[in-house]
């Protein structure tokens, strides 16, 4: 799947060595949900897994396979699928893979709908607990017996706080636990979470890859790091052949095949191209979010200033070490008596909208909107206070970003 060539080159070319059909450059987009094969044994073997091929288009599709190669490719890893959104991606890996009883760690900096739902695994008898992942420590403290997993995003939202990736990682190699990383904060242009052992690695296509804000998606990939030997939980169906797929085989069968929450092959065209300019968009985005966070951190106006490129972050030296950039997400807590929806009204070429990792800027105020259902209590256990504003950074000229806030904040 890799070859020695860049990540961009890597990407543009991936449709092309695939032998697709009439010497396309992209993979086509196919609608057709059935497959046919001349001779009816060939389609039992694609069944039995015994050939390749596809079956039905809930489990697998040409254009959405040529996308999981893509991903698999930028993460480095053996396999990936993709799934309807960033969502159905969490929630059908977790569901495939945990059971009643089982228990996992999570920092408790987390995506607000990641932690929806994992309030809903604890409804059904699998036990969450929340650390701050930012300490390898709390999070060694929190294991027990029955954990199965670790999971952590790499630069949380809204607050911007970096995971302690690589000790977590050592740390759960040390005892067998599986580390699913989200990566849809760094992407794996700025990091892979391979690279600090995790087993699994998620990324909100929706986001960053796809890029556009045009087309939902999601994926878990397998980075081959993990030894599924030691997780209880696969199904004797899914323990034969290489075990190195055991894993991916079950999320594929469990959360992809029974649950169902595919993604179309329109999508994965749109999230495909999207991808090919990552390294671009995510390296002038960077460049507007320090520009940007630089200069908030030193107006009057706003009390502090949260991004990771900023020398005074808690973990502003681990993101400098494990990311290529700081990202393109930044919060703000205004000063008393500064309202955050005048400053959001006033904003020109910022939009006020929940989407990230548009090539727009968008800004939203948190504690109103995306973390508003999670109350009061643990918006402040997260660090979320009333007038916090997060800013995802597009690709706009730096000077009329820079403008739009000077005026936004005058
Ligand atoms: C957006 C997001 C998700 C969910 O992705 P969707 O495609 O919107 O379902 C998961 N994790 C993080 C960190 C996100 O930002």
């Amino acid at each position: 799947m890799m070859n020695n060539k860049g990540f961009t080159t890597t990407n543009l070319h991936s449709d092309r060595r695939s032998k697709p059909e009439h010497g396309v450059l992209h993979k086509a987009i196919h609608p057709s949900v059935a497959f046919e094969y001349e001779d009816a044994r060939h389609l039992a073997e694609v069944f039995q897994g015994k050939r390749a091929g596809y079956s039905y288009g809930r489990q697998t599709n040409p254009t959405v396979t040529a996308l999981q190669d893509r991903i698999t490719a930028m993460e480095q890893g053996v396999a990936s699928i993709a799934f309807a959104t960033g969502m159905a991606a969490i929630a059908s890996t977790m569901l495939a893979l945990l059971r009643q009883g089982d228990h996992l760690v999570s920092s408790a900096f987390l995506f607000g709908n990641t932690n929806s739902f994992f309030s809903s695994l604890m409804r059904l008898g699998i036990n969450v607990s929340y650390v701050n992942a930012a300490d390898v420590a709390e999070v060694e403290a929190a294991v027990t017996e029955t954990t199965r997993l670790v999971f952590v995003e790499t630069i949380a939202n809204p607050v911007t706080q970096v995971a302690d990736l690589r000790a977590i990682g050592d740390f759960c190699k040390s005892r067998g636990l599986l580390y699913c990383v989200d990566n849809t904060m760094t992407t794996p242009h700025l990091f892979n979470p391979k690279s600090v052992g995790a087993g699994l690695v998620v990324n909100s296509l929706t986001k960053y890859i796809g890029g556009h804000g045009n087309a939902l998606g999601g994926a878990v990939t397998d980075t081959g790091k993990y030894d599924w030997t030691r997780f209880d939980n696969i199904l004797d169906t899914y323990r034969s052949g290489d075990s190195t797929l055991w894993g991916i085989t079950q999320i594929r069968k469990k959360g992809l095949r029974d649950m169902g929450a595919s993604l179309g092959p329109e999508a994965a065209h749109h999230l495909a191209v999207g991808s090919e300019t990552l390294p671009m968009r995510v390296k002038q985005a960077c460049i507007n979010a320090q520009e940007l966070a630089g200069f908030c951190d030193r107006h009057d106006k706003v009390d502090h200033t949260f991004y990771p490129g900023l020398p005074g972050h808690p973990q502003h030296e681990r993101a400098r070490q494990l990311f290529r950039y700081f990202g393109a997400i930044f919060s703000i807590n205004l000063a008393p008596g500064v309202d955050c929806f005048d400053i959001l009204n006033r904003m020109q070429t910022v939009i006020a909208s929940s989407n990230l990792g548009d090539t727009r800027t968008l800004a939203i105020p948190v504690a109103h909107t995306i973390y508003h259902e999670m109350g009061a209590n643990r918006r402040q256990s997260m660090g979320i206070t009333d007038s916090m504003i997060r800013f995802s950074v597009g690709i706009e000229d730096t000077e009329d970003l820079l403008e739009d806030f000077e005026q936004a904040l005058a």
